[in-house]
């Protein structure tokens, strides 16, 4: 068992003792795989549902991407609305936004009904790269307004964009008051702690080793044996070996985060007046947003190959000295990388294998999705599958290449997306 990767959100956690590893055998309603924020939500609505339910992760909880991302809470899916409706018609369209818009709200509400401390705050501000960026955020609120009355988003002018954040390479952008942001770890530890008070038994150190998904499923760890009428498949980047084919569908990209010093009450305020989290327009964005402590914690980057950058806060630092020109040389506390799985035309996955459900491939858009995903998950173990399969219909292909040639060839396309940001 790994423990969470050096980063400030293991250095700021909430207290979380490791829970024993399974040991000897379960019979289960449902044994969910994956302590992330995908896995933890459905075991939580499973047990409020009346299913008992054991968790299996491999190391600790929040050890993937939930414990290790940007913390950004973007309202929405990753398409603009136009997309949406160029390639479903309007009413399927809306009924997709729609119901991911729930998200937002479903994330705070279990942060109150928790009292999970995770430092959240509102506001997500999309800044436009180029000029011709606000023009698609234009269209992309008067589109969400017109199928869905969407409200709390606002587009920012040019000359505007200073009482946002404190940045010269804007062009305006979109502010919505849907998103926010929040400490991811804590978030995940905080779920963890409401699946046990509503019964799941959580094991860390266990991770799932094969599982047979015919008849009531059958999940083996190290030490253990798990029956149940039903699984989760909650592994996101992580799938590996366990089912080849779903790990094919997904891409996992590696992408890096640092923490500065913290930078004092008046200075964080200057950077970021609106307190809002931001990501900019590019294809490979740069992300950011201040901390309860006030450091600027900013993603920027990404790597293709398997290795880290031997120098992480290295590898970002040229990122958030562009944004931020007036914090050249600021000293840079935490640095640390974490996998995306991200999926070939960047839409998320839902499904099922046999009596398995799976959720997946958030192509970094995961933070406010994956909380309802588990929620669809555990309605449709109940046997109310509308909207799980509304998101199990979206259309999915898998990375060519094969087992060998997917990643090469995945690389010289974004080489090729990551070329044109820079032109
Ligand atoms: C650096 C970074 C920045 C990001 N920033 C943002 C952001 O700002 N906003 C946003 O919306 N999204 C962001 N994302 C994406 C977001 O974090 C993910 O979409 C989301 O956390 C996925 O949650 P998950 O539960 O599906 O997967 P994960 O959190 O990755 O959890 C999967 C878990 O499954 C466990 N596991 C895997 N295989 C097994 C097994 N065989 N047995 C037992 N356990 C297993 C793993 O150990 C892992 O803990 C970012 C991702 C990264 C890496």
């Amino acid at each position: 068992m790994e423990p969470h990767a050096p980063s400030y959100y293991a250095a700021t956690a909430n207290p979380w003792p490791s829970r024993p590893a399974l040991a000897g055998s379960l019979n289960v309603d449902v044994v969910v795989i994956g302590g992330g924020f995908t896995g933890l939500s459905a075991a939580l609505h499973a047990a409020e549902a009346g299913f008992s339910v054991v968790l299996l992760e491999a190391h600790r909880i929040g050890w993937g991407a939930s414990g290790r991302n940007g913390g950004q809470m973007i309202a929405g899916m990753r398409w603009a609305a136009p997309d949406l409706v160029a390639e479903f018609g309007r009413d399927r369209a809306a009924r997709l936004i729609g119901l991911a818009n729930t998200a937002g709200y479903m994330v705070r509400k279990r942060i109150e009904r928790h009292g999970i401390a995770c430092d959240l705050r509102s506001g997500h501000f999309q800044a436009a790269a180029r000029p011709g960026h606000l023009d698609a955020m234009r269209r992309e609120l008067d589109l969400l307004q017109d199928l869905l009355a969407y409200e709390g988003a606002e587009i920012v002018a040019p000359g505007d964009v200073g009482r946002v954040v404190a940045s010269p390479i804007y062009h305006g952008g979109l502010l919505d008051t849907n998103g926010g942001h929040l400490h991811p770890l804590n978030y995940a530890l905080g779920l963890a702690q409401a699946a046990e008070a509503a019964g799941v038994r959580i094991c860390e150190g266990s991770a799932a080793t094969a599982i047979d998904h015919t008849g009531p499923v059958r999940v083996t760890t190290a030490q253990g044996l798990v029956t149940a009428s039903h699984a989760v498949l909650a592994c996101d980047a992580f799938m590996g070996d366990l089912v080849p084919d779903l790990a094919a569908m997904t891409m996992p990209v590696a992408n890096y985060n640092v923490a500065t010093a913290p930078l004092g009450d008046a200075a964080a305020r200057s950077l970021i007046p609106s307190g809002a989290a931001v990501a900019d327009s590019k294809f490979v964005l740069n992300y950011y947003r201040l901390s309860a402590d006030n450091r600027l914690i900013f993603g920027g980057g990404e790597k293709y190959s398997p290795r880290p950058p031997a120098d992480v806060a290295g590898f970002v630092r040229p990122y958030l000295e562009q944004v931020f020109p007036q914090l050249q040389g600021v000293a840079i506390d935490h640095a640390w990388g974490g996998l995306v799985g991200v999926t070939l035309n960047r839409l998320p996955q839902f499904g099922r294998i046999g009596n398995s459900f799976y959720a997946h491939g958030w192509s970094g858009h995961g933070v406010l999705m994956t909380t309802l995903a588990g929620d669809l998950i555990a309605q449709a173990m109940r046997g109310h599958a509308e909207r799980f399969d509304l998101f199990a219909s979206l259309p999915r292909r898998a990375f060519p290449g094969g087992r060998w040639l997917r990643h090469p060839l995945y690389v010289a396309g974004m080489l090729y997306y990551a070329l044109k940001d820079r032109l």
